[in-house]
């Protein structure tokens, strides 16, 4: 058997055993995928032709067993082949790639049922945290920082997230140039994971296929909307079949029905402050998509500096004397918004960060560019890549929000 050129065996050990891909490059590692040709479960799993080779006459047992029992005292001192090969992949070449520009199609998956998609520009160096929390959820028209959300990367399987219950790779320290590395890349978004595994198949479940790459030099790094087509579904509207229901019964429901529900729609996180009214706006269209309003919900989420993003807003009802104690006290070390339900005597609550994002999950607060950052020495709260983004955005947002970021620290309040 040949030595594998980028890890590193014991003298003594042959390699029996060692799934096939240590022979070859980390960087085209492909562990096998399951029917849809999909990778969902991170892992190097042995090779079953090369068990049938070696297989101990008369015993079934399996090649990866053999060899742990076989090479486990050999690696003490230093890491196993195992070991070595996922560090090898945790130290991917990005450099050319976090340079240049991707335009990504974010598409609600659901079988076609209901069509929403968006296609944006973004840099490679861009932070998934970033990428999640401050372009894609305000670009699809979703509320930041109320669910939680999770990066499926097919080739591998490897998932990567806010910090949770459970584990996931933490996502501030990864760039979109990690997960997405050449055109017909596809990773999963998932959106709301937490509340029903039923969740996790249908609602918001978006793929974006990795459409082009631009070389560095054509790249400025900056985050542009480029086109998009179909409104958000409501927020809390459970999976896509729920929304594509919706739609149905809107098209041709009974007048109470469709008022009803439209004042369901309206009523939810994402549709609630746009000034919507069942009486007001009867016909919701569900082809519209507005670049101009998804531009505003960017700049606004680029303009804070702290993200939340495991989820913080929840609703509460004040059964309880405790809960008002909660809105007027607060929770400790965190800052407190509320906002009143119009109807039920409820509020929503949100406790937000008073820290700012870390080092590797920031991008300029005008431009959204990952790249050449300096604080402003003023708040020390936000970054800029540049004196022109600095300027732009002290004209149009940040000469109030500057003197507040001083007085108050870090906010992440959406
Ligand atoms: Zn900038
Ligand atoms: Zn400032």
């Amino acid at each position: 058997m040949s030595k594998p050129k980028f890890i590193n065996l014991h003298p003594k050990d042959t390699g029996f055993g060692l799934p096939r891909a240590f022979w070859g490059h980390p960087d085209t590692f492909l562990p096998n995928a399951d029917r849809d040709g999909r990778i969902r479960r991170w892992g190097l799993s042995p090779d079953t032709e090369e068990d049938e080779d070696e297989s101990v006459e008369g015993f079934e047992i399996p090649a990866a067993m053999m060899r742990t029992m076989q090479t486990g005292g050999m690696y003490l001192k230093t890491p196993s082949p195992e070991k070595q090969f996922v560090k090898q992949l945790e130290a991917l070449d990005i450099a050319e790639l976090e340079r240049s520009d991707y335009i990504l199609k974010i598409t609600l998956t659901g079988e076609g049922s209901v069509k929403v998609w968006r296609r944006v520009k973004i840099s490679g160096g861009l932070s998934l945290a970033v990428l999640a929390d401050k372009v894609i959820t305000p670009l699809m028209g979703w509320t930041r920082n109320y669910h939680a959300h999770l990066w499926t990367d097919f080739k591998d399987g490897s998932v990567f997230g806010p910090k949770l219950g459970w584990e996931s790779i933490p996502e501030p320290k990864w760039r979109v140039a990690h997960i997405l590395r050449k055109p017909g890349d596809v990773v999963e978004w998932l959106y709301d994971c937490k509340v029903q595994p039923s969740f996790l198949v249908t609602f918001a479940n978006s793929g974006s296929p990795c459409e082009s790459i631009l070389p560095g030099s054509e790249s400025n790094g900056k985050v542009e909307v480029l086109v998009g087509f179909g409104a958000c579904p409501r927020e809390d509207g459970k999976n896509v079949w729920n929304w594509k229901r919706d739609l149905d019964k809107l098209r041709t429901g009974s007048y109470k029905e469709k008022r009803n529900l439209l004042e369901e729609i309206y009523q939810s996180m994402n549709y609630r402050n746009k000034g919507l009214t069942p009486w007001g706006n009867p016909d919701f269209d569900p082809t519209r998509f507005d670049t101009a309003e998804a531009i505003a919900a960017i700049k606004d989420a680029l303009s804070l500096p702290g993200s939340y993003r495991q989820g913080s807003k929840t609703w509460v009802m004040p059964l309880a004397p405790d809960a008002l104690k909660i809105r007027e006290e607060g929770v400790k070390g965190k800052k407190v918004h509320t906002m009143n339900t119009p109807d039920d005597g409820g509020f929503l609550f949100e406790a937000t960060t008073g820290k700012r994002d870390g080092i590797s999950a920031r991008a300029c607060s005008m431009c959204g560019t990952p790249h050449n950052l300096r604080v402003d020495t003023a708040c020390r709260a936000v970054y800029y890549c540049s004196r022109e983004c600095q300027t732009e955005h002290w004209k149009q947002r940040h000469k109030k929000d500057c003197k507040r970021l001083q007085k108050s620290g870090i906010d992440a309040h959406a």
